[in-house]
């Protein structure tokens, strides 16, 4: 055993982080485990994690299903008690927010300062849900014939919710607080680089009064828990984030039960910058949107479109702020940027920073693999800036998900939405111009779940969260959120008791049989 200290906070590691079963946290029923490393010091293994085995993973499904469908506790009626345990829930993440950022920079790389932001704002989706949990209204309708129809909300059933491990808590608290506010019973599993994170959430569910059995937590890796998950007969609905080809895998395997699927999946983000961009502006965004987690971020910016006439200014000052970010350990409070999550994704975004020096793009940003002290023992990557990018390449097509921007100029307005929509996906995109007429026309064109006009990367947990074309299908967040993991269904009542009514008549003479 050893520890990690960041001010008053200590932690013991490896930490152990068991399956969360029946309001228990139980061990593997096979003994099997696997560890995590800290990826700003990856020779120093930072938990030891139960993986859960078929039977394991039966069980947890069993025990939602159970639940779910006997309304066991009264968890699907009694939504006053789902309010109070998702306020609480809130409250405890809340109250205890610097611990537990001290886990979230540990095990996902994230500086310290940004981990404390990201689980004030999981807490911050806990409390919009519980405020939700008793609005749930259906509706109704008096027909022309007098009669009625009523529709009703119900909860879509039992969730399995998977995901992935750059915004651990937020990215679960968006499936998990909605899904238990609408009275669904949940099977996650989280990424397997950030167990420990996972288990914060079920320990403040669990504190804040969780009946048994309504939340259970396996771990393994996704390719096989994850997928047995998802394919279960007895789920009703996937609440899936990552990749997009994992995305459509699950999306194929959905379609044998036609089960209801959420999808939050990759993005190719551009950042319009027009002529008449306030440009510091523009770049403080840009850096702030396109860096934030070593661009590990799905919304981040990764291309930026740029007016030719402000190009050189732009691309100058870009490359100078980037340069100005402090790389360092994720528990320094200094700290801008930490190490990527993993060596497959130091060499993933290596891959690509190689592929744009040999394809001869112009560098701006002259970065990469950072060497010496501690920068030895981490997936430490600096940010690199490539210029006039051709729009058709790898570099400006596919997600690289590190610290890579690729700068592309433009001469028209729509040169630079045409440029902006072609690529497959559609998540977020930002506009940067002082002319309000021109962001918004420009706003309607983009192909986008999300358009920021002069800001990138906010999220506000009352909005939406989703993408077009292949970065998903489904919202997250705000009152769409909910909506995912709800039912509509159709009473229709007769209310005039006759036994001659137009609809039969007209089709059959009933009465004359
Ligand atoms: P990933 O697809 O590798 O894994 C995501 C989760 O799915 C993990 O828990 C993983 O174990 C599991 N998984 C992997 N293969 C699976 C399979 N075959 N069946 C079932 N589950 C499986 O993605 P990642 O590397 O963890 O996350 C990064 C990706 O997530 C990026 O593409 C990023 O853009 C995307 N992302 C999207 C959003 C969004 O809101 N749109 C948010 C965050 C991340």
């Amino acid at each position: 055993m050893s520890t990690v200290s960041y001010g008053k906070f200590t932690i013991e590691i490896p930490v152990r982080v068991k399956l969360f079963i029946d309001g228990e946290e139980v061990s593997s029923s096979k003994g099997k485990t696997f560890t995590r490393e800290n990826p700003a010091q990856f020779d120093q293994t930072i938990a030891i994690i139960e993986e859960a085995s078929t039977d394991d993973l039966n069980r947890a499904v069993d025990l939602a299903r159970e639940v779910f469908d006997k309304d066991k506790y009264g968890w699907v009626t009694n939504y006053r008690q789902r309010l109070r345990i998702l306020y609480k829930t809130a409250e405890i993440l809340r109250e205890d927010a610097d611990r537990i950022a001290v886990i979230v920079a540990l095990e996902n790389g994230m500086p310290i300062r940004q981990a404390k932001a990201h689980v004030l704002a999981a807490a911050e989706v806990f409390e919009f849900y519980a405020g939700l949990a008793d609005k749930v209204y259906g509706d109704s309708i008096v027909l022309s014939n007098g009669n009625v129809s009523l529709i009703f909300k119900e909860p879509v059933g039992v969730v399995a919710a998977v995901s992935p491990w750059n915004f651990p808590m937020t990215q679960a608290a968006r499936k998990i607080a909605p899904a238990l506010a609408a009275g669904c019973t949940v099977v996650w599993k989280p990424a397997s680089y950030t167990p420990m994170s996972a288990m914060e959430i079920y320990r403040a569910l669990a504190k804040a009064g969780l009946p048994k059995g309504v939340v259970n937590v396996i771990y393994g890796p996704g390719a096989t828990v994850g997928n047995e998950l998802v394919r279960h007969p007895r789920i009703d609905y996937v609440s899936f984030t990552g990749e997009t080809t994992t995305g459509k895998l699950i999306m194929q395997q959905a379609a044998a039960g036609i089960k209801r699927i959420g999808l939050e999946l990759g993005g190719k983000n551009p950042g319009i910058v027009f002529d008449d961009a306030n440009i510091e502006e523009a770049v403080r965004a840009i850096v702030f949107g396109g860096l934030r987690n070593t661009g590990q971020a799905c919304g981040a910016i990764s291309r930026v479109l740029v007016h030719e006439s402000v190009h050189e200014k732009l691309v100058n000052r870009l490359a100078e702020v980037a340069k100005g970010l402090v790389i360092g350990y994720p528990l320094d409070d200094n700290t801008d940027m930490g190490p990527l999550v993993s060596k497959a994704q130091e060499e993933k975004v290596l891959g690509y920073i190689d592929f744009g020096k040999k394809a001869g793009f112009k560098v701006a940003l002259d970065g990469g693999k950072l060497s010496g002290g501690i920068y030895d023992k981490g997936y430490f990557v600096s940010p690199v800036i490539f210029d006039d990018v051709d729009p058709k390449s790898r570099l400006a097509q596919e997600e690289i998900f590190g610290p890579v921007i690729a700068v592309i100029p433009f001469k028209t307005e729509q040169e630079a939405i045409e440029i902006a929509n072609n690529v497959i996906y559609g998540l977020t995109a930002s506009i940067f111009t002082k002319d309000p007429a021109k962001a918004l026309r420009v706003a309607r064109k983009l192909q986008a779940g999300t358009v920021w006009i002069n800001d990138a990367y906010t999220q506000p947990t009352e909005g939406i969260w989703g993408g077009y074309k292949q970065s998903g299908i489904g919202r997250e967040l705000g009152l769409y959120g909910l909506e995912e993991f709800l039912e509509i269904k159709q009473v229709y009542v007769d209310t005039t008791g006759s036994l001659d009514r137009p609809h039969w008549r007209t089709v059959m003479k009933i009465d004359k049989l």
